[in-house]
């Protein structure tokens, strides 16, 4: 595997790539990685010539100095991890390199419908942030295809709105989310999750499971005090659970057969704010 931290030493390794018409496969991450990210990194081996993954921890996409503090940076476990796997490149860059002093970026806006619901109006900045990172990873590596998860659903579609948006010749392949046994999706929060916590923590999975059984008998407002309750009664501090339509993200009243049926939700369990998500209804 080659490791990669300078723009420059990147871009000059990728040429012959490029010059060759090699499929390149993109996995942007923020490491402390688990099996989720390696699924992606996975996807991307079984269909590219080159696969490349990130290690970057955006601090613009943080909108709490804390929580950007406490990120898990483990790097030595992340690059054994990706070497084992057959990753064939890692890009580690430092903030300089991403944001170099005295540039000016570009990024596009994505329409407020998108950005500030859900996680966007519990983390404003977020997803400008995210749009930011994203756009500046690309240009650099100008891949193929570009891997990210089912886990943050709201990004992914803000991502494919920015490709759709900017004519990007990018192919956005979302990935299925990685559960542990217990349901809990995988997430680089979880090592800072108490044992004792995690039963509890696992509610969130078991919770969105028993929606999507109702979700043909109830009707949606139900639904969602039937989540919020099961969280409060498990112990957990919800911060908004929304059944949604799973491409405009905007809040479900009634639903379709037609329509692609989405839950999200955020909770909190102790100090560790968990996401997860159900597609309740694909009409595919
Ligand atoms: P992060 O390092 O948290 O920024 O995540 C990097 C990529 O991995 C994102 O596209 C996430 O959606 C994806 N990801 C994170 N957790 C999971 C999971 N449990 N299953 C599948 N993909 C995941």
């Amino acid at each position: 595997m080659y490791l990669f931290k300078s723009v420059h030493q990147l871009n000059h390794f990728l040429k012959s790539f490029y010059s060759a018409n090699q499929s390149i496969g993109f996995v942007p991450t923020m490491g402390a990685l688990h099996q989720g990210h390696l699924s992606l990194m996975e996807a991307s081996l079984a269909a590219n010539d080159l696969s490349i993954c990130s290690i970057f921890v955006n601090p613009t996409q943080f909108n709490e100095s804390s929580d950007l503090e406490k990120y898990p940076r483990v790097p030595g476990l992340d690059i054994a991890l990706l070497a084992e796997i057959g990753c064939d490149v890692l890009f580690m860059p430092p903030v300089t390199e991403i944001y170099p002093p005295g540039i000016q970026l570009a990024s596009p806006i994505p329409p407020p419908s998108l950005i500030n619901v859900m996680e966007g109006q519990f983390r404003p900045g977020h997803f400008e942030g995210v749009v930011q990172v994203v756009k500046r990873l690309l240009d650099i590596t100008q891949p193929t295809r570009l891997y990210m998860g089912q886990k943050d659903y709201q990004q992914a579609t803000i991502v494919q709105w920015m490709i759709e948006n900017q004519k990007l010749p990018v192919e956005l392949v979302v990935c299925p989310i990685e559960r542990e046994k217990d349901g809990l999706a995988m997430s680089s929060r979880n090592v800072r999750l108490q044992a004792e916590l995690r039963p509890i923590a696992a509610t969130l999975y078991k919770t969105l499971e028993a929606v999507k059984i109702r979700l043909k008998a109830d009707n949606i407002e139900s639904l969602q005090h039937f989540a919020i309750n099961q969280f409060r009664q498990a112990g957990l501090r919800p911060e908004y659970f929304e059944i949604i339509n799973g491409y405009t993200l905007q809040p479900l009243s009634i639903i379709d057969t037609t329509d692609l049926v989405v839950a999200c939700t955020a909770v909190w369990v102790g100090d560790v704010r968990l996401i997860d998500n159900m597609i309740l209804q694909d009409p595919g």
